[in-house]
């Protein structure tokens, strides 16, 4: 078979692969969409994650199942599905615990184009296909499904990191496709004022879509300083951090409150380390929680991130900006999504 993979950092191409082989809990899919994410930028071009050679790239996309082993229940031939872009191994002690994404080890959960080959392909592997697939509702289209395998459960964990609640006011830093997520997330949550950072037009557009009221570009100086002066000096109650860089988180602890928390599903591809400032840390005695996290993926997750858009609560169609038809439009739409041209949000690939 045919992927598009990571031949090493900095290099991508086609190469040729045995179809991966099914398991008794398994499914082996093909992709009837796939989109393009940041986190493969910062995986081929910054080696974030580090070397790999000849790894099929790609985690977001939806499918139909080819085949399933002896043990799957839920799922068979033919039939249409979201497809996470994390899929734990439900069984394991850490998923017991609570921290499905580190099933297997810290970020173990992440397994396609990071472990294994991801979906960049013309069939892929899923592990725990009962747990980690959900059927794709027909008033979903192809497009819009993709959004769902990380961008919606990325951006809505965010949310849930930084605990929003009713009448919070939240600042979203970053709003490409997570963080638009976010907002969404945020509106839905309660949150009375949502203050959001990032330039790019169709994102700030997007943003006032999904809930943001208020706008603040990092490139007209400190983030910190823009929130004090819009907040009277008090800050905010919760940040939910989907861009930016180490020294992101910073800039986020001076304008937060005291009993405030920092919700980061931001992947920190470079830099060394996170320097927190030790006054505005409230001396160390702030309760200022700072929590990062990888989304937890699964089937439930999928399954009620998808009702919000069956239900008419979320709307999807904002994301994808560039939608082409055909494998040949792969390449091009991964380069598409490392330059962020000044109109793109999301570019999917039809299949
Ligand atoms: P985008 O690059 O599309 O968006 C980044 C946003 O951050 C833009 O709004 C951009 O503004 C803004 N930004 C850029 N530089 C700064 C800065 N110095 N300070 C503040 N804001 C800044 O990214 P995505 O939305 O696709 O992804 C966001 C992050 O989430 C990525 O790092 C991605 O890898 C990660 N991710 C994490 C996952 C997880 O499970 N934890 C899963 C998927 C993605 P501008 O408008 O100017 O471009
Ligand atoms: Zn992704």
């Amino acid at each position: 078979m045919k992927g598009y993979a990571m031949l090493k950092i900095g290099q991508s191409g086609w190469i040729e692969k045995e179809r991966p082989v099914c398991g008794p809990m398994d499914a082996i899919c093909k992709p009837l969409a796939i989109a393009i994410c940041t986190s493969d930028v910062h995986t081929l071009w910054e080696g974030a994650i580090g070397e790999r050679h000849n790894m099929i790239l790609g985690h977001e996309g939806c499918a139909e199942v080819v085949e399933v082993g002896s043990m799957v229940k839920d799922f068979k031939p033919g039939d249409r599905v979201l497809v996470p872009a994390i899929t734990p191994d439900w069984n394991s002690l850490e998923a017991q615990a609570g921290y499905s994404m580190h099933s297997g080890g810290m970020l173990a959960g992440w397994k396609f184009s990071n472990f294994k080959d991801g979906v960049f392909s013309e069939f892929f592997h899923v592990n725990d296909a009962d747990g980690n697939l959900a059927l794709l509702p027909k008033s979903i289209n192809i497009v819009d499904a993709c959004m769902l395998s990380d961008m919606v459960p990325t951006g809505f964990h965010g949310v849930e990191l930084a605990d929003v609640q009713f009448g919070d006011t939240v600042l979203v830093i970053g709003i490409g496709p997570v963080g638009l997520m976010a907002v969404a997330g945020c509106a839905l949550r309660g949150a009375s004022r949502i203050i959001a950072v990032g330039t790019r037009k169709v994102c700030v557009d997007a943003a006032k879509k999904y809930g943001a009221g208020e706008f603040i570009s990092y490139k007209d100086g400190p983030i910190y300083k823009q929130v004090l002066d819009l907040t009277g000096g008090k800050g905010v109650d919760k940040i939910v951090i989907a861009g930016g860089g180490v020294e992101t988180f910073a800039e986020a602890v001076k304008c937060l409150k005291a009993g405030g928390k920092i919700g980061n599903v931001n992947y920190l591809g470079s830099g060394e380390m996170v320097e927190i400032p030790r006054v505005e840390w409230g001396v160390g005695m702030g309760h200022k929680m700072i929590n990062g996290g990888l989304m937890p993926g699964g089937r439930l997750r999928m399954e009620k991130l998808s009702s919000l858009v069956t239900g008419g609560r979320l709307d999807l169609a904002p994301l994808s900006t560039h939608v082409f038809d055909g494998w040949e439009h792969v390449e091009e739409a991964l380069f598409l999504m490392r330059d962020k041209p000044a109109d793109l949000i999301k570019p999917v690939v039809k299949i």
